[in-house]
């Protein structure tokens, strides 16, 4: 199959580049120069593992292209896949479609033989009937069906649960389209995926729903972690006592800072705003927003609570991780975010280091200052802040650490450490509903 991918981020060139693993002939387009010069390059524009041995392989065997203008891929393609960014409007919540818009006017102004258009981004109900309206508007001559086909990937794993998802999802009732979607997923049937074709608009709920349900587990867990810490309960023991029930499931029940990146707050605060329009409120989802927003806020209390003070003037706090999970370079709504501008405005100076978010984070962290390495940001600081559980995090050499403090107060809000080991070892640690 030809394939035309719009918008090469984080979806779109994981998609592309696994699809053209597929044996399919997948042209790469995004209208950032930068990025595509650097593809064309032969680097990778984000990190994810595995990403550029790929993206490598499948340019070198001629089956992956990376173009600024996708004219004439979008003219050959079978299937033109829509990955571009569906960030929040400003002002009101709901998810910006102007970027999937000015891709559908540029796919119906191409459209020859008859084109499937799947929409991958993650687009509130009833995006696919627009897209359908606008290729109609611009060509009512063209043959096409329009699909949902939302992605369910994580960064940092992204490969991986490319190729070998639990579902995938497919929202057309186009005989001819479901062909074509087959034909691409087709390896896929080694695994036994199931593939769930459904209504276009259930398909695009299905996204919406499947990523609330998640960060309200999670904001669970949170919540059960509180409770734990006031009547000195282990989250932990919790998580893996409710988690072996079948109808729980283990997974996203690691109590934390609170959830970020670049889908669940915007898919939440998205589905909030849909479902208030049509007059179908979804309260649990709207709780879990606020509550959520408040724990990010109130990680900074906690450090302050660690060093039995209230506030940080005159101290140094050392960050070990600003992304919002490891694995990534994506600093998008990142819990750092909101934590450590809580922390300078508590008085503190914040030293930080980041395997692979700096380069970001520097322009979303002013006043802070970017160090590079664990220890050098434990050196002279006042407390050790453990925010996003990188690997190399997980085996510190806590004697040197302890040497380099100024006191030994750590804050592990990955509860990476175990508690005991950390007393013992000589330290003031605080952690995650551990009692
Ligand atoms: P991204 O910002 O990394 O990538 C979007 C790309 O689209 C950018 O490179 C941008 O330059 C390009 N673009 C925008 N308009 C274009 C146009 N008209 N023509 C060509 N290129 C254009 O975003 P992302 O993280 O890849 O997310 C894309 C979509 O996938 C979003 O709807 C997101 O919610 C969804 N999604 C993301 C993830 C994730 O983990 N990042 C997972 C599942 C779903």
């Amino acid at each position: 199959m030809r394939v035309a991918m719009i918008g090469t981020g984080y979806v779109g060139l994981v998609s592309g580049a696994c699809f053209a693993d597929f044996g399919h002939v997948v042209t790469c387009i995004d209208k950032d120069p930068s990025k595509i010069e650097r593809l064309e390059r032969g680097e990778i524009p984000i990190f994810e593992p595995g990403l550029d041995d790929l993206v490598a392989r499948n340019v070198r065997e001629g089956r992956l292209f990376f173009t600024l203008d996708g004219a004439e891929a979008i003219k050959a393609a079978d299937a033109v896949f829509i990955a571009v960014g569906t960030p929040t409007r400003r002002g009101d919540g709901h998810a910006d479609l102007s970027y999937v818009y000015a891709a559908a006017e540029e796919i119906a102004g191409l459209i020859e033989d008859f084109t499937v258009v799947v929409t991958k981004s993650t687009v509130p109900v009833g995006t696919g009937d627009e897209v359908e309206t606008i290729i109609k508007r611009v060509r009512p001559d063209a043959q096409f069906a329009v699909v949902s086909n939302p992605e369910f990937l994580r960064e940092g794993a992204a490969i991986e649960d490319f190729k070998r998802p639990d579902r995938v999802v497919v929202g057309t009732e186009d005989e001819r389209a479901q062909a074509v979607m087959r034909e691409l997923y087709r390896p896929l049937s080694l695994n036994e995926t199931p593939i769930v074709f459904t209504g276009r608009r259930t398909s695009e709920l299905i996204k919406y729903a499947a990523n609330a349900f998640l960060a309200m587990k999670i904001t669970f867990i949170n919540e059960m972690a509180d409770l734990c810490e006031k009547v000195g309960a282990d989250v932990q023991q919790v998580a893996k006592g409710i988690g072996l029930d079948k109808r729980i499931g283990s997974k996203f029940l690691n109590a934390g800072p609170g959830y970020g990146g670049s889908c669940f707050p915007k898919d939440t605060i998205a589905l909030v705003r849909t479902a208030n329009d049509y007059g179908a409120p979804t309260r649990l989802i709207e709780t879990t927003v606020a509550v959520n927003d408040a724990r990010k806020k109130a990680m900074a209390d906690k450090v302050a609570a660690a060093m039995g003070l209230e506030d940080l003037a005159g101290k140094t706090v050392g960050v070990l991780g600003v992304t919002f999970k490891p694995n990534t370079d994506d600093m998008r709504d990142a819990p750092s975010l909101d934590i450590l501008p809580a922390l300078l405005a508590m008085g503190a100076a914040v030293q930080a280091f980041d395997p692979e978010g700096r380069h970001e984070a520097e322009k979303l962290l002013p006043g802070v200052t970017f160090k590079n390495g664990p220890y050098e940001v434990a050196d002279g600081a006042d407390v050790l802040l453990l925010l996003t559980e990188w690997d190399q995090f997980r085996a510190l050499d806590l004697d040197r650490i302890k040497g380099l403090l100024k006191a030994p107060v750590v804050v592990d809000l990955r509860n990476v450490y175990k508690p005991a080991e950390m007393v013992r070892a000589g330290f003031t640690y605080a952690s995650i509903g551990r009692g």
